[in-house]
């Protein structure tokens, strides 16, 4: 019989597990906390379970434990990016990022990306596949190992779509906000979209208070679908409509980012046009300088380009800032260090 991920399991799922086992309900309580609150890799470490139950685990689970494969530090601002080395031989990327209020971490929840976007580099080595709710856990617990900082703070925005991953990600966030677990809450919790619009109206009525995050980049359907496939689907009226509706059923601001190319949508006319847009909207803009990809067709906005932008929507009533660049001489954008190591993998099989 095939040993099961035990990390995998919900408090709920492990409960029954457990009395299947012949055991007491209540272990899985203790179990559940040696796993996702201190993160443990080994049953031994669990003290305060009998000998006997251990062995029981042993034989018929195993605790995820992921492999760091590299780490870059950032010399500027000890920003931290990681190559994570999954089961499977895949790898993903995550990020840790220190700021004044806590140190927040950037989780991939896809090993490479279906969507397309031009301008990112995550998605131009393909997709391989959706990570399981305890592999983006998973990136937590060992960062947190590796590092020994305490996590406070996640933003799904990391290799992959999260929203085209719909049931992993609530998972893992139902993981990590547990009160047994990491128990990061839900306001500590970011999930980008490029604008899966059926999974915001679903997000919207899980009753998990996260922030939303949606990658707008563009103000014309013309001008987002030369960006970004997904617009092919939706366009900016409908991925809007469902926007305000989140609004609505959660009370919860929606944060747009916009990445600002060179000549692509820098203009005042476009500062306009955004704020067009999401006027009266309980909204925030993050505007991203884009980062520069190899063999990419875009370039960063100059700085006055920037500046103007952001004053605009800013004197316009709608509240903005621009993204710190963290990590600049890491290059801690996604997919390259996974770029890195495909090729590596590659190599190896000739
Ligand atoms: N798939 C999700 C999350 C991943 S990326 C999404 O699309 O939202 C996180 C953010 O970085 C998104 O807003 C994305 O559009 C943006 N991004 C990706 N590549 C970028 C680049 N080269 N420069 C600036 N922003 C980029």
């Amino acid at each position: 019989m095939e040993k099961i991920n035990i990390n995998e399991l919900t408090l709920e799922e492990l409960e029954k597990y457990i009395e299947e086992l012949g055991e007491k309900k209540f272990h899985a309580k203790q179990i559940f906390k040696w796993l996702h609150k201190i993160g443990v890799t080994d049953f031994d470490q669990m003290t305060d379970i009998s000998k006997s139950l251990r062995e029981k685990l042993k034989a018929n689970t195993y605790i995820l434990e992921l492999q760091v494969l590299e780490c870059q530090t950032s010399k500027k601002d000890g920003t931290q990016k990681f190559l994570i080395k999954l089961q499977d031989d895949t790898a993903i990327e995550s990020v840790l990022m220190k700021y004044h209020h806590g140190n927040t971490i950037c989780v991939s929840s896809q090993v490479g990306c279906k969507m397309g976007c031009k301008f990112c580099a995550s998605t131009k080595e393909g997709f391989e596949r959706s990570l399981i709710a305890s592999e983006i856990e998973g990136q937590l617990q060992t960062v947190q190992r590796y590092t020994g900082e305490k996590i406070s703070n996640i933003v799904y925005m990391g290799i992959g779509e999260p929203l085209d991953n719909y049931d992993n990600v609530i998972k893992s966030i139902r993981l990590i906000n547990h009160p047994q677990g990491l128990n990061i809450g839900a306001r500590h919790i970011s999930l980008s979209t490029c604008g899966v619009v059926p999974n915001i109206y679903r997000l919207a009525n899980e009753n998990i208070q996260a922030t939303l995050s949606i990658s707008l980049h563009a103000t014309t359907d013309e001008k987002r679908q030369q960006m970004m496939p997904i617009a092919r689907r939706y366009s900016i009226d409908e991925l809007l409509t469902a926007c305000k509706e989140y609004i609505k059923i959660t009370g919860r601001r929606i944060s747009f980012e916009y990445a600002l190319i060179l000549g692509e949508n820098d203009s005042y006319e476009d500062a306009m046009a955004l704020v067009k847009l999401l006027r009266g909207m309980l909204a925030h803009v993050n505007l991203i300088p884009v980062n520069e990809i190899k063999n990419g067709a875009y370039k960063k906005s100059k700085e006055e380009s920037i500046e103007r932008f952001m004053n605009t929507l800013n004197s316009c009533g709608i509240v903005t800032t621009v993204r710190r660049e963290l990590g600049s001489d890491i290059d801690a954008a996604c997919g390259q260090l996974r770029k890195k190591y495909l090729e590596k993998r590659e190599n190896t099989k000739m």
